[in-house]
């Protein structure tokens, strides 16, 4: 059944003086505590009962796709059920109202609990120690880059100018490189959409300085000659840098220590089932190998006694410390200690799950995007159409020219069944490109239901592409101007008349 469409009376428009503050006990008069200079006379709000108040913004709530809602097969952003039972231990009152000045003696559980992730996160993934500081995917990008740096400025090697960026990657890669005044070399895929071996050996230089790779890449697709291509750059002298944004595809299966990369982010908000969107606030801890670790953003914690607990974990008999007294870390890229709870939730997921239940997490969410893939294929092009990790790219360039119906539309269409649309457009390497990620925690019978809604689209694209191209009409809002929407937002309520 399509969602209802629901008529939301604008309460701005609807209000009349008086109705407010019912519940409310007067304030005490504002205009006694500001500067004259920053009051006015006039404030148009609208005047609303409570529960008028209450019905709009949960009637636009309502309006909301979500994760809670709707399947978000969005690519590249692995938009995972949240467990709540993270939000709860992150809500604990022992964790949640620690200050952040508390000295180390009062919040060793809290120590503990930063402590115990990054040793999981570096154990899972292969790299030496882990930074729980940056508090994003491209804050992590910047922050591995300007360990990068500070590494080869102490070598005393400062040819290093450039990093290689292939042409699948996130569009932060570059953007991050070119914050910390590298040039980027962008390295085109070859024909199986993957970094050829000989093209990265032609790029590799003594300029090089980091070679930024996503493994499995954008595409979906294994770069199964990762030793090769790190042995290229580390013979040149550079370091590989590897962006595990979305590591559900090899979560417990491989790791990139072992192909050779030497530093590395995750984005906990995407892989470790903390939610994310709409800018939200996320965390993004940045690994590194042994010979990166003295560079490291401070603080980092110790843990006194390590080593010496006759393998007693997680952390009983361990005395825990923010350690700032590091001469060659690159400084302090986030406020306090970062997105606290956050950290809770990642270590609430991992213990959940145990090794075992990550290594099942990203075989579910590798099956789940090849079960898709295989029962679209017959529809709609698939340019790379082989076995695929977590994600697979689809093309409507074909339909396009049959039809005029786009990556975009079947994306719209998507919406007026009930499903949230897909990544289209990018990689941007694949023309009309749909990117579908349907993550591990999806049932066989949500999947089923969005087969069966885009294989319905697919042939409506053919039969009738009409329908396709007038979608959404079940949605609270239909097409709108994007392009305007995103230069000229009007975000303000205006008073009308
Ligand atoms: C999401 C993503 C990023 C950026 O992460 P943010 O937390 O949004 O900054 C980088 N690389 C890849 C591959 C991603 O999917």
């Amino acid at each position: 059944m399509p969602p209802p469409a629901f008529e939301t009376p604008l309460i701005f428009d609807g209000g009349q003086d008086g109705r407010a503050n019912r519940y409310v006990p007067p304030a005490p008069p504002i205009a006694n505590l500001l500067p004259a200079a920053l009051l006015r006379d006039d404030l148009p709000l609208p005047d609303n009962t409570e529960l008028d108040v209450v019905r709009h913004f949960t009637r636009l709530s309502q309006k909301t796709f979500g994760i809670d809602t709707v399947f978000y097969p969005l690519g590249s952003c692995t938009m995972k059920y949240n467990p709540r039972i993270n939000d709860a231990l992150a809500n604990l009152p022992a964790l949640r109202d620690v200050h952040p000045f508390v000295p180390d003696e009062l919040a060793q559980g809290a120590l503990a609990v930063m402590w115990e992730l990054e040793r999981s996160l570096a154990s899972l993934f292969g790299m030496a120690a882990f930074s729980l500081n940056p508090a994003a995917g491209a804050h992590a990008e910047l922050t591995a880059l300007l360990i990068a740096k500070a590494y080869f400025k102490k070598k005393g090697d400062a040819r290093r100018t450039t990093v290689i960026v292939p042409d699948t990657a996130h569009g932060t890669n570059p953007a991050s490189a070119a914050m910390v005044g590298y040039n980027v070399v962008s390295l085109k895929s070859d024909e199986r959409g993957r970094v050829s071996v000989d093209a990265i050996r032609a790029a590799a230089g003594p300029d090089t300085a980091v070679c930024m790779m996503t493994n499995p890449n954008t595409l979906g697709l294994f770069e199964d000659h990762i030793h090769e291509i790190a042995a290229a750059v580390h013979a040149a002298g550079g370091l590989m840098y590897y962006d595990g944004a979305n590591a559900n595809a090899l979560m417990g299966n491989s790791r990139p220590g072992d192909m050779g990369f030497d530093l590395m982010h995750l984005n906990l908000h995407k892989t470790f089932s903390i939610p994310h969107g709409g800018g939200g606030a996320g965390a993004g801890p940045v690994g590194v190998a042994a010979h990166l670790v003295p560079f490291l953003p401070t603080p980092v914690v110790r843990a006194d006694g390590y080593g010496e607990t006759d393998g007693r974990w997680p952390s009983d008999g361990l005395t825990f410390s923010l350690d700032f007294e590091r001469p060659d870390a690159i400084g302090t890229m986030r406020s306090f200690w970062s997105n606290f709870a956050h950290m809770v939730r990642a270590l609430a997921y991992c213990y959940a799950n145990g090794t075992a239940g990550l290594t099942r997490v990203s075989q579910l969410a590798v099956l789940n995007a090849n079960y898709i893939r295989a029962s679209i294929r017959d529809l709609i092009d698939i340019p790379y159409d082989e076995i695929n990790r977590h994600e697979f790219v689809a093309s409507a360039q074909s339909i396009k020219r049959e039809s005029g119906v786009r990556a975009l539309d079947i994306g719209k269409a998507l919406l007026d069944r009930g499903y949230h649309a897909p990544t289209v457009y990018f990689p941007l390497l694949v023309p009309e490109c749909i990117m579908i990620e349907p993550t591990e925690t999806e049932s066989k019978e949500t999947l089923d239901g969005f087969i069966a809604a885009l294989r319905d689209i697919l042939i409506a694209a053919r039969e009738n592409p009409q329908s396709v191209l007038d979608a959404p009409v079940n949605t609270p809002v239909s097409r709108v101007d994007e392009t305007r929407a995103a230069r000229q937002p009007d975000l303000r309520w205006h008073k009308k008349g």
